[in-house]
């Protein structure tokens, strides 16, 4: 069984979850309005990724006869300032999810509790690979730059190839 004050960190986590399917949500409509198509895709599919870690976080909580309790979901940026600075917004995003996850696993160590430690690992590997990912998309659309042409060229692979 989970401590109250597992489950709590577990259900906030869910919350955060969600937040971020919905930041990217809203950054894949930023990037339809700005006729950036592959990144939009991108993002999306990202959206569909996050929803799946707070399903996972869902079904874990249940599997250990906790209580799930769903909280608002807090409202995401609408405007972006620029390609980059989106990308390097998620950069930011993902770090905090990182510090944040960290956090969740300090508690499981302190309680000794095994079994969310071991969920948690495939989480702390997940986010190694969101910070890579993140880290190149604001290096690639660095090197692009401002240029339309230069953008539409970069962001046409994410079109054909998602990554
Ligand atoms: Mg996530």
């Amino acid at each position: 069984m989970l401590s109250k004050t597992m489950q709590d960190a577990l259900n906030e986590q869910i919350n955060k979850e969600y937040f971020s399917a919905y930041l990217y949500l809203s950054m894949s409509a930023y990037f339809e309005s700005v006729n950036l198509p592959g990144s939009a895709k991108w993002m999306r599919a990202q959206h569909g990724e996050e929803q799946e870690h707070a399903l996972k976080f869902f079904d874990y909580v249940n599997d250990r006869g906790g209580r799930v309790t769903l909280k608002a979901i807090e409202q995401p940026q609408v405007e972006f300032k620029s390609p980059v600075a989106t990308w390097e917004m998620v950069l930011e995003h993902e770090k905090k999810v990182t510090a944040s996850i960290h956090k969740l696993y300090e508690i499981a160590l302190a309680e000794k509790d095994y079994a969310t430690q071991s969920l948690l690992k495939w989480f702390i590997d997940e986010q190694v690979e969101e910070e890579k990912n993140a880290t190149q998309m604001v290096e690639r659309f660095k090197q692009a730059g401002e240029h339309p042409s230069t953008l539409l060229l970069l962001d046409g692979h994410f079109t054909k190839h998602g990554e």
